[in-house]
Formats: C-alpha cells, structure tokens, sequence
C-alpha cells in the first residue's frame, strides 16, 4: 500500500448494531516461524528458543537453521510449546523455507530447481526475505529473492506457496548505520517499518492473478552475541523476538496433543492463508477479527466467497486504524471497527496501523464472480 492511500480513503459507514461474530474458526494459535539456533548461526539452543516461546505464550514455532535438519529427531511438543523443525535453504542469495521435508535440500541447486525439489518431495515452501535492498557495515550482504518470476513450483496447481511478506531482522536492518544503531536497538520501533510496498503488490498481483500466495511474518532469530569493550552483548534475544512478529493461525479444533497431527494443522493452517501476523510490540493482536458474509456464508482469511449481490466485510481490532485492501490499494478505512459492502470481485485483505506503526496484515479473502 502507498503511503498516500492511507490519507485518501475515507471512512466507512458506522458499524450497525447487529454488529456479528463469525464462526468459522473457534481457536487461534500464536506462532512464530523463521528461527536459527546454534545448529546453523543462532547463538541459542532447543531448550533456550522453548523456553523462549513458552515465556511469550507461543503455542508453536518453526526452526529453520541454515541447510539443516539437525534438531528434527527432537521435534513434538516440549510442554506447551509445539516445535517443527524445517530448514531454510540458504544459497548466497534467494533464501526459501522449506516445509515438511525429511531431508536438506542441496542449496547449490538454482531457485527453482530447489523449489521443484522441495514439491517433488511432498513439502511446500515460501520465499524468505525477498526485498531485502541495502547492505550496509552491519550487514554487509544483501539477501534478496533475485528473479520475482519465480514464486513456486513449475507445476504450480494446487500447491501451497508462500512469500515472507513481513521479515522482522530485514526491516529493522535495513538502513542500518554507525548513528542510528545504538537507538535502534535501545528503541527497535525506529527501525521497523512493516513489509516493503514492493513486497505487499508482489504478493497482490500474485494472489489477483489466481496465483494463491499465503504471507506470514518471520522473526528471522538469531540471538546473536558481540564482543563489546565490556564483555558481550545479546542483540535481540529470542524472548524479544518472540514478543514482535507473531503469526495467528485461525483454526477449527485445538492444535492435537499427537505432535504429528498438530504439525499437519499448522502446515494446512499456514499453506491456505488462514491466519494473519501482527507486531505483537505495537499491542496484542490475537483477538483481530476479519471476515466476509454474502448473507450465507461467512469467510475469514483464506477463504473465497461467490459474489452474487454484494459481499459485506467486517474488522474489528481495538485501538488501530484499519484498512480494507482490495486489489492492492486502500478500499476504506475506519478506526477499531470497520464495515463495508462490496460489489466487486478481488483479493480482500486488511491492514491495521497503531500510532502509525505497522501493526497487523491479514491473509485475503478472495471474491470471486458467481
Ligand atoms: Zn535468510
Ligand atoms: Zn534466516
């Protein structure tokens, strides 16, 4: 979304008093996915990343260490806390998550290669990172997703296929210098500014084109450590990390006490887009509600709706601005509640800002002419 669009939409009607719940998904389940221990170059172990998401009320993570599977035999549930243990396939560039493989894919294979293998295997994936743009004394490479042509399998038809809308280390790296670094990790708001508009239109164009992209947030955790003149510092914890980007995933039953059944929940709820992220350091957003009804139907993020008359949308998350998208650009905009009818087919999505920081971003709901 541009920046201008935020200021040009007006608001909606006031909401009506019939104001009403939808009922499609009765559980949401806090993750956080795109996590590095010292497996790969994380400075944290199983336990302290468990330990880590249980003290932020996680209920399941994904690891992602570099072209590794090395924790998977210790996946399941530790306590509360699910873990998954999965791998980011890390060439110099086009970083890709890979989900639900059983073993590490040969990262000196091209992009789509990689990606054609992944699917071959029975797993799915999403592109980590992509609009990464400025290397800077920090960081001194930059990890973009280089060909935006390629965004799943060659045989794309029916398969889940994800892009990291919302990459928590890139955005607050991004612009990194000698004088902002110290208030940006004092104060990491400074340095954070939500998914890149290049990103969100990629994404937009995917999912308008029937090219279905689920987007999520990743933390990107690494705990990592530096020497400093006084001993060593521990930049971004994962306990920190775990209190910004979190992914809410809408489910119909409790994540299942056999590991093996909650991990294919989490994989279904992630793959069809039924969940949204949110900077949890803005404010707690699990309780946002997002939904379509045609009158018979009720749909939440993910879901696709016939358009016979007019669909009407409803959000609702205390304290934000929040934005109807369609197609990429701002519908209409309302403050803690929105309601809005509709006419049109398109990709439907919300965004919500807080105090003018990005907030939260939702999957689409996709209308569809009758
Ligand atoms: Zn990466
Ligand atoms: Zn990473």
């Amino acid at each position: 979304m541009r920046a201008d669009d935020y200021k040009s939409a007006r608001s909606s009607s006031p909401v009506p008093a019939c104001y009403t719940q939808p009922m499609t998904s009765h559980v949401r389940a806090r993750g956080a996915l795109h996590i590095h221990t010292t497996v790969s170059d994380g400075s944290g172990t199983l336990e302290d990343v468990v330990c880590a998401a249980h003290a932020a009320g996680l209920q399941w993570i994904i690891i992602t260490d570099h072209n590794s599977l090395a924790l998977r035999a210790r996946a399941g549930w530790h306590g509360d806390v699910l873990v998954i243990v999965d791998q980011e396939v890390t060439p110099a560039r086009n970083h890709y998550l890979a989900f639900g493989l059983d073993h590490v894919l040969d990262h000196h294979m091209t992009p789509q290669a990689f990606i054609d293998a992944a699917y071959a295997a029975g797993g799915f994936g999403a592109i980590a990172h992509p609009d990464e743009m400025h290397a800077n004394r920090f960081k001194p490479d930059v990890y973009r997703w280089d060909d935006w042509h390629i965004d799943g399998p060659c045989e794309r038809a029916g398969h889940a296929c994800g892009l990291e809308i919302w990459n928590w280390m890139s955005d607050w790296s991004e612009g990194l210098s000698r004088w902002n670094v110290l208030p940006r990790v004092m104060n990491p708001a400074l340095g954070t500014r939500g998914p890149t508009p290049a990103t969100l239109a990629w994404w937009d164009r995917l999912n308008m084109a029937g090219r279905r992209t689920f987007g999520f947030g990743g933390v990107d955790a690494h705990a990592l450590r530096y020497r400093v003149p006084f001993g060593q510092v521990e930049i971004f914890p994962y306990r920190r990390m775990f209190g910004t980007l979190v992914n809410v995933l809408l489910l119909t039953e409790p994540l299942a006490a056999d590991a093996a059944v909650a991990t294919r929940q989490v994989y279904a709820a992630l793959g069809a887009g039924r969940s949204f992220v949110a900077d949890q350091s803005v404010g707690d957003a699990t309780g946002a509600r997002f939904w379509a009804s045609d009158g018979a139907h009720v749909a939440e993020c993910g879901a696709t709706l016939h358009l016979h008359d007019s669909i009407r949308f409803e959000a609702a998350l205390p304290g934000a601005w929040l934005y109807l998208i369609h197609n990429g650009r701002v519908m209409v905009q309302a403050r803690e509640r929105l309601a809005h009818s509709a006419a049109r087919a398109g990709v439907y999505r919300l965004e919500a800002r807080r105090r003018n920081r990005p907030w939260l971003f939702t999957n689409p709901i996709i209308v569809e002419d009758a």
